[in-house]
């Protein structure tokens, strides 16, 4: 009898590892799926994935749902978006990319090649004031902005040089980023492949940028409430990501950060069915590849009063395999960062935990600012990592290997309080 009963706790604890497994998964195809436009602030896409969310955390058991809104300008592409060199036509997202502070622009124009090897500042611009080539598009190597910072400038602005925009050729494949997307600048840079040809003649160009002003998007924060109240717990995850590039091609973000929002939404329904001991907050951040604006958000408007949170756990991106796992925490988590270290030593979920330096580059960030006990959770330089910010971050190219050790060892974090 004790055998059965033994075999049958086995079956359960192995059913409810299997189901979690099962709703990640679930939540990450959701929210890559085409339904969101990849996240972004053009058709809606993020506000549908917060509206969605906010669903799927009252299904998991959630005791509070609220979304919670800011706002903010950025620049979009949802609507044309051509190129074609020579009679060629480029993909979006795959033969080319562009800035995410690029204008509109519509035209034929000749295609001017910057020698990088022989670089004479004095030729470039002369040439480009030539009849031959006033107005042209500008192609030079990725480096040049750094080498040639003050040119690149020069470059950037229609009263100093009549250059019609700028191409980079870059590594393939191509990532497309948010960060600077409040503004529109002058003129347009395309980033290209290497195999970008190196004697074409002419590009056409037909492409649209939509400037969103006061934009509202909105947090999605989910409450569990503990046997106690005076302190809390916060798993953040942001679910925005880049949105569209042109009309039909949109980044699915999988691993960034379907992956690290369904880890949550899976911590909410856990906690949801085994009462934590103190309350427990799930924060889905919007405007994170904007720049981090809904965690700064959050962290000037918090629910909870910052002061009460034991621990912050910010996971974005872990639909990768790579057997060590990165990690930053601020000063005040060192404590806690010990504590994860031991968990992890002890239990082996991974090779190792490797801690970097603290940098703006996700959701802890204005909250490590702040003095919160905090760590960020990021598993990067697996098979995965190549398509970050890319048009194949896609529910197929996602690992799902390392959910279940991280789910583990936060689990075990939280336990041992
Ligand atoms: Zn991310």
């Amino acid at each position: 009898m004790k055998r059965l009963l033994l075999v049958a706790l086995v079956l359960v604890t192995m059913q409810l590892q299997a189901q979690d497994l099962a709703h990640y998964k679930r939540v990450v195809k959701e929210l890559s799926s085409a339904k969101y436009q990849g996240r972004g602030y053009a058709e809606d896409g993020a506000n549908k994935a917060g509206r969605w969310i906010a669903k799927e955390f009252k299904k998991a058991g959630a005791d509070a749902v609220i979304c919670q809104p800011f706002k903010l300008n950025i620049n979009t592409f949802p609507g044309k978006m051509e190129v074609e060199v020579d009679g060629q036509k480029l993909t979006p997202g795959v033969d080319f990319t562009v800035r995410e502070f690029n204008p509109s622009l519509k035209g034929e124009f000749k295609l001017y090649y910057i020698d990088m090897e022989h670089y004479n500042s004095e030729k470039l611009f002369a040439d480009l004031a030539s009849p031959e080539y006033e107005g042209a598009f500008v192609v030079c190597d990725f480096m040049f902005s750094f080498k040639h910072r003050a040119d690149f400038k020069r470059l950037q602005s229609k009263q100093e040089c009549s250059n019609a925009g700028l191409i980079y050729t870059w590594e393939a494949p191509l990532k497309f980023y948010k960060a600077y997307g409040e503004t529109v600048k002058e003129k347009p840079i395309l980033w290209v492949r290497p195999d970008f040809p190196n004697d074409a003649k002419r590009i056409r160009v037909d492409m649209e940028n939509e400037f969103l002003e006061d934009y509202e998007c909105f947090n999605v924060i989910a409450k569990v409430e503990g046997q106690k109240h005076d302190s809390c717990y916060l798993f953040t995850a942001h679910y925005d990501h880049l949105g569209k590039l042109g009309k039909k091609t949109y980044y699915p973000g999988a691993h960034d950060n379907a992956s690290g929002t369904a880890t949550i939404i899976t911590m909410a329904a856990h906690y949801a069915q085994h009462t934590p001991e103190y309350d427990m907050y799930f924060v889905a951040f919007s405007g994170e590849d904007a720049n981090l604006r809904g965690s700064e958000w959050y962290a000037d408007h918090p629910i909870a009063p910052l002061e009460q949170i034991k621990y912050l756990i910010n996971i974005d991106m872990v639909a990768d395999n790579n057997p060590a796992q990165y990690c930053e925490v601020s000063n005040e988590g060192m404590a806690g960062f010990a504590r994860f270290e031991q968990i992890n030593a002890e239990k082996g979920y991974f090779k190792a935990l490797d801690r970097g330096e603290l940098a703006g580059n996700s959701d802890h960030y204005p909250f490590a600012l702040r003095k919160v006990p905090c760590i960020f959770f990021m598993n990067e330089n697996g098979d995965a990592f190549k398509y970050y910010h890319t048009v194949y971050d896609t529910w197929e190219n996602s690992i799902f290997s390392n959910y279940e050790p991280t789910f583990k060892l936060i689990r075990d974090f939280i336990d041992q309080q």
